[in-house]
């Protein structure tokens, strides 16, 4: 039987409950446990599939093709292990099962109630993964703040388990911020104090607390907070800020939150932790050897949430080049053909990002065609693909006003068409082209170069794909379909050959979903590598003019 950790949030929300949870984790794999996390959130969006990003971040995309929390996207990132539509559940999809349940007449007649029906829900998908032999411990996010009327079932159903389960099968851990007052140059207990008097309110007692603060906590801080939340001294834990959210295992290590949650647990006899690949990871992360600037051109730049995956694979694909990749935000609703050159300036690639609907296409265009003709690196994903496929239409094959359909139906050439399946569907909600999906590639391509193989598999999130009756067109121009489905027949990877270009690919598939600490997406490897290369290549050439003009 597993034991289960639950994580709840108090004072403000962005504290970083994900990292935590995910830190706990990792270090519990670390000492030879089977650890899981789940994300529970309250919102009743039955998943974040049709959320703009601007809401909530992006929306991640899992194996079996569940939309998910980006916070899933962490679990995966720090444990390299594949998470499920099971790991995510809102208060949407818990109210679905019991209204059709009810509609099924299981519940003979009763009321159906928040208590306990909706409760009932919740435990059910509390003690899920628990219930074989999978696991040893299940780490569960609450997600929202204490205080949210509606996170208060979900804090019912842990007041419920607390009390059902042993008392060593369940520790509440509650993350909480204690302010730092410059003026008074103290650091503030009461935000604390009131949250965990809140969750007793509620009925749910703490075991741990975790402060997120910018200042150390001293050992009076400690004990007071100890003293007025009802737990023990070494179970307040420091949070301080991190440079990066790598450093947060570590940093929970020191404070020995793993090891006060074993104890709480009632499990001895555990081993040191194996951290050795991840302090690899973070040497090269903080030493790196050379910096590259790569261009992120996308709509949703303002949120950094909506490309989380993106910029924690670069994180990553940097680490293995020991290159720091500074990543620079381009917003592709104002980049026109005109203003392209300055906007590109200084960059050694661009990435073009996925999105949806026609805001901001012709500025991702306008930037293909920039990096196409100069030799810049260039990596698109998703529509950052479809939009290279729809540059090259248009000023190579010569195809005047070639589109996708997704912006222009009445469009005459139509290279980036409907997918068959999804001309019938009429709900939008979790029925693009959802989740792992194998590609072969075609040998001796850029993209076999780059994998090291022909067979791998991708996620995808989509409802448009690369037209074929346009496939001999593009080959004859020297844009070739080096990757495709083998059963649909759906192209998955664009590239040009190294011959024209140093490094213009696209995929339909999203790579930076796979992307993790230990196993780093091989496309964002050597796309940083690229433009490394690029980079030096710009530097000798302004080397060498220098050289000649002294
Ligand atoms: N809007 C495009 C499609 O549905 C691309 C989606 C994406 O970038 N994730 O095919």
């Amino acid at each position: 039987m597993a034991k289960y950790v639950f994580v709840t949030g108090g004072v403000t929300s962005s504290l970083g409950k994900g990292i935590v949870a995910a830190s706990l984790a990792k270090l519990l794999q670390a000492r030879g446990f089977k650890a899981t996390i789940q994300k529970f959130d309250p919102y009743i969006n039955v998943d974040p599939g049709t959320l703009n990003p601007y809401e909530h971040g992006e929306c991640y995309v899992t194996e079996d093709g569940a939309e998910t929390d980006l916070d899933l996207g962490h679990y995966e990132r720090f444990l390299n292990i594949h998470t499920s539509q099971a790991n995510n559940v809102t208060t949407g999809r818990i109210y679905q099962t019991v209204i059709n349940k009810e509609r099924e007449g299981a519940f003979l007649g009763k009321t159906v109630q928040v208590i306990p029906h909706i409760t009932d829900e919740i435990k059910n998908r509390m003690l899920l993964l628990g219930k074989d032999d999978t696991y040893d411990i299940v780490i569960s996010e609450i997600g929202g703040t204490i205080g949210d009327i509606e996170s208060l079932p979900f804090i019912e159903a842990v007041r419920q388990l607390q009390w059902e389960l042993p008392e060593e099968d369940v520790c509440v851990i509650h993350l909480t911020l204690v302010p730092y007052l410059r003026a008074a140059k103290e650091l503030k207990t009461k935000p604390t104090q009131h949250s965990v008097r809140m969750m007793s309110e509620n009925g749910v007692h703490p075991d741990i607390i975790v402060c997120r603060t910018e200042e150390p906590l001293n050992n009076d801080i400690r004990r007071k907070i100890a003293q007025f939340c009802n737990v023990k001294t070494e179970a307040v834990i420091e949070s301080m800020d991190a440079s990066t959210i790598y450093e947060v295992p570590l940093m929970m290590l020191r404070e020995k939150l793993d090891v006060i949650t074993l104890r709480k647990l009632n499990i001895t006899g555990y081993a040191e932790p194996e951290l050795d690949r991840w302090k690899g990871f973070l040497d090269k992360l903080k030493y790196p050897k050379s910096q590259v600037t790569i261009g992120l051109v996308g709509k949703y730049i303002e949120l950094q949430d909506a490309y989380k995956s993106i910029l924690e694979s670069f994180i990553h694909a940097g680490a293995v080049n020991e290159v720091k990749v500074q990543v620079v935000n381009i917003h592709s609703e104002y980049l026109t053909p005109e203003n392209v050159l300055e906007k590109m300036r200084g960059l050694d690639g661009i990435l073009v990002a996925p999105g949806f609907g026609q805001r901001g296409t012709e500025g991702k265009i306008a930037a293909i065609q920039y990096a196409r003709e100069n030799k810049l690196p260039f990596f698109g994903i998703c529509l950052g693909m479809q939009m290279a496929v729809i540059e090259y239409a248009r000023n190579v094959l010569g195809l005047k006003n070639a589109h996708s359909i997704e912006m222009s139906e009445e469009t005459a050439f139509p290279v980036i068409n409907m997918m068959e399946e999804q001309k019938k569907i009429k709900m939008m909600g979790g029925t693009m082209r959802l989740g792992a999906y194998s590609c072969d590639i075609v040998p001796g391509t850029m993209a076999e170069k780059i994998y090291g193989k022909t067979k791998i598999s991708e996620r995808h999130r989509h409802r448009y794909e690369f037209n074929n009756d346009y496939l001999q067109q593009f080959a004859d121009a020297g844009m070739i379909a080096s990757g495709t489905n083998e059963e649909s027949g759906l192209v998955e990877i664009i590239e040009l050959p190294e011959s024209k270009h140093p490094f213009f690919i696209g995929v339909q598939f999203h790579p930076e979903l796979k992307s993790t600490v230990e196993s780093p997406a091989p496309l964002f490897v050597s796309f940083v590598k690229a433009a490394n290369e690029y980079h030096e290549k710009q530097v000798s050439s302004k080397t060498a003019v220098a050289a000649v003009a002294n």
